[in-house]
């Protein structure tokens, strides 16, 4: 079964509701293209604001507690972004790894939680430039990947519908760099292969996997056309509607430029 590609915009930490009108004019550019699903990770004080927003895009959260609901002072539960009507979650985010020390067991407890308040998860993974140096980029980023991913048997519905893998090389977010279109296909190719050992063939081929690492519209046409990358997450280009969604143009087959 062809997969639908899907391009996610991280905002990371900006946006004031002065951003609302990128994203109705995201939404509303998606609702014209159709074919792409498109989403949007504002930060948290404007998940709402954006929900409401959306009759086209999805809407999550850039990080959720590892904890249920209670005493744990300026974190925000899993269950307290479903309620605002977020779909998905992203986890592992390398700014989260690097800035907030999350490693693979405080990540294992927040995708439990994720998947226990409903929401969808995009796992991310992805190498420094000393571990691509070193020519073990390959090796480090499936163990990364394996050590969050859940069971099968932890996901209520199908794998592919609440999971999505994003690999992001740490030396590409927000530098301009890109990895060449080698580099993404031969690591796209290894987690896929990783994918359908975790999953089996049926479920682990629909997974999907996304590039993120500077993607522009002037390049996501080239990146978005290689096989398993089945779209992207996309950080600075997400800022402004017009060129978030040349990228999503792109992910339609049709020219960006
Ligand atoms: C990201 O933060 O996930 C990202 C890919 O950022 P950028 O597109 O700015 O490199």
């Amino acid at each position: 079964m062809p997969i639908r590609p899907l391009v996610v915009g991280n905002w990371k930490m900006n946006g004031t509701r002065a951003m609302l009108s990128e994203a109705r004019a995201i939404d509303r550019a998606a609702q014209r293209i159709g074919a792409v699903d498109v989403a949007l990770a504002p930060p948290y004080t404007l998940l709402h604001a954006v929900q409401a927003e959306a009759e086209q895009i999805s809407v999550g959260a850039q990080d959720c507690s590892a904890n249920d609901i209670g005493a744990f002072t300026g974190d925000i539960a899993a269950s307290m972004i479903a309620d605002v009507g977020a779909k998905f979650v992203l986890l592992g985010h390398s700014e989260r790894r690097q800035h907030h020390g999350e490693d693979s067991a405080l990540l294992t407890a927040k995708c439990r939680q994720a998947l226990a308040a409903g929401l969808q998860l995009i796992l991310c993974c992805g190498e420094s430039a000393a571990v691509r140096d070193e020519g073990k980029e390959e090796g480090f980023v499936l163990e990364q990947l394996q050590a969050i991913l859940p069971q099968a048997g932890e996901f209520s519905s199908s794998v592919s519908e609440v999971l999505t893998v994003a690999y992001e090389p740490v030396w590409a977010i927000g530098t301009g760099r890109t990895a060449s279109s080698d580099d993404i296909s031969a690591m796209h190719n290894r987690i896929r292969a990783l994918l359908v050992t975790q999953y089996g063939q049926e479920q682990g081929e629909q997974v999907r996997i996304l590039y993120g690492g500077s993607v522009k519209p002037e390049n996501a046409g080239e990146i978005l056309a290689l096989p398993d990358v089945n779209g992207a997450l996309v950080g600075g280009a997400s800022l402004s509607a017009q060129s978030f969604m040349g990228i999503v143009l792109a992910a339609t087959g049709s020219d960006a430029e």
